[in-house]
């Protein structure tokens, strides 16, 4: 892998007695040497200079003893909007990336749309490399774009390091993003497929979109109405028939409905390359709650009921989701249109997007603990996961030897309340106001040095591996 801006820590033993490790949680002494986890041994084995009781080496390495606090690997979210340069006033790098580190994510890539320009030129990745220079407090990747007439810009993109390529199969919210007709995904998947890119693909149907009751106001159910399971099932399998004709692989973003669950199972079985994550607020929100007005809570696709929410957890624990990652997509509090701050709270007309990036790990340990999982399946889903989906697994998302020493010294029991105005995403608004959580981020390290939001950045710009 490529990789810019600046090295590397000295060597140091960070211990504790719940180290979340792939195969489990246990005490452990971890290693940590020129930004890698070096070495993982028994817990109190390596000495204050991070020598062995028997051995001499390793001389000159600091201890961080966390006692009972939990170390996990640095989480990494795939799906986060910047929306900078040109809609930095809704979130940029440095906001963006501050929240990440504070909320226990060390890897953020990028989306290519609602930045103007999008990343579906080279220029519009140089716009974005060049903007996020500096201003990146944990390490930061490019997803790419594949909108109608520029598959000829897919290579070059895919040649100079982004992830894959985003698209919609509905209007994406921004004019300067379009989604994709049939003819034109058949296009730009018969070329990711020639390319060996990932295709991540924002699957609500257009025409099941539009012949849904369309019933603006600030009733939460309307909304729901107006983007019914139908539009995920009927996208997902339109885009599942073409990823079969064209031997793409295809990765399904941000999955609300369980009903397309089934369809997943039985394209894998068929020997569809396909993939699917879904989001916190999917797993932790739900329809009922929602009061009228509150716009904090639209996403595309919608929050759906209890029930579904029910389904999609028991989909996470059987491995049918790679990851959950944040959606993270915020915008100015004036455009999100909330009632208690002044807005209309009409759900048709509120931007589309949750704000969460600093939030998802106590959203999800919250209730993941409350229906019996563990710290390591938070960590699975959460890190390790979306790795292996953009390829970073060996280098991202677990504690393991020869791995970047991104690490978060995790307070699972301590409980707390989003105060907005504490986080540090632009715009302070989140449905998560108000609520209790449980499980407190102290320390983030990144390539083995403490993330200090208050202090230089020194987050590097990730490529893909090619
Ligand atoms: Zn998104």
């Amino acid at each position: 892998m490529q990789q810019f801006g600046t090295p590397h820590a000295s060597t140091e033993v960070i211990r504790s007695r719940r180290v979340v490790l792939p195969d489990g949680e246990r005490p452990a002494d971890v290693l940590v040497r020129e930004g890698r986890i070096e070495r993982i041994a028994a817990h109190g084995s390596l000495t204050e200079t991070g020598a062995e009781l028997t051995g001499t080496e390793l001389t000159g390495a600091a201890l961080t003893d966390l006692g009972d606090l939990a170390l996990l690997p640095g989480l990494v979210d795939t799906h986060v909007h910047v929306n900078e340069p040109g809609r930095t006033e809704w979130e940029g790098f440095a906001s963006a990336t501050r929240a990440a580190a504070a909320g226990g994510v060390t890897t953020v890539i990028d989306m290519p749309l609602n930045s103007i320009p999008p990343t579906t030129t080279l220029a519009g990745l140089a716009a974005k490399r060049g903007v996020a220079e500096g201003q990146a407090w944990v390490d930061l990747g490019f997803w790419g774009g594949a909108v109608p007439g520029n598959t000829g810009d897919l290579e070059p993109l895919h040649r100079a390091g982004v992830f894959g390529f985003k698209s919609f199969l509905s209007p994406s919210g921004v004019d300067e993003f379009p989604h994709l007709e049939a003819p034109a995904l058949e296009e730009a998947l018969a070329e990711q497929a020639r390319l060996g890119a990932l295709a991540i693909i924002h699957a609500e149907d257009p025409a099941v979109l539009a012949a849904a009751p369309q019933v603006p106001g600030a009733h939460y159910r309307d909304y729901l109405a107006s983007r019914p399971d139908d539009s995920e099932t009927a996208a997902v399998a339109r885009l599942l028939e073409t990823a079969r004709r064209t031997g793409a692989r295809v990765h399904i973003l941000h999955v609300s409905s369980a009903a397309v669950l089934p369809l997943l199972a039985q394209a894998r079985a068929d020997g569809v390359r396909v993939t699917a994550e879904t989001c916190p607020h999917y797993l932790t929100l739900a329809a009922e709650e929602i009061p009228d007005g509150d716009t904090a809570f639209k996403c595309c696709p919608p929050i759906r009921d209890e029930s579904n929410r029910d389904r999609l957890w028991e989909a996470l624990a059987a491995g049918e989701f790679i990851g959950i990652v944040s959606d993270h997509s915020p915008s100015t509090a004036k455009l999100k249109l909330r009632r208690k701050d002044g807005g209309s709270g009409d759900f048709a007309l509120a931007w589309g997007g949750i704000a969460s990036l600093q939030l998802g790990l106590p959203a999800i340990w919250t209730e993941a603990r409350r229906r019996g999982h563990t710290l390591a399946d938070v960590v699975r889903w959460m890190a390790a996961g979306p790795a292996s989906l953009v390829g970073l697994d060996g280098v991202k998302g677990a504690i393991a030897v020869g791995h970047d020493a991104d690490l978060v010294a995790f307070d699972p029991d301590t409980e707390f309340a989003v105060e907005p105005a504490e986080l540090h995403h632009r715009n302070p608004v989140t449905p998560y106001a108000g609520r209790k959580l449980t499980g407190l981020v102290t320390t983030t390290w990144l390539r083995g040095r403490v993330v200090d939001v208050d202090a230089a950045p020194f987050g590097r710009q990730i490529l893909r591996n090619h």
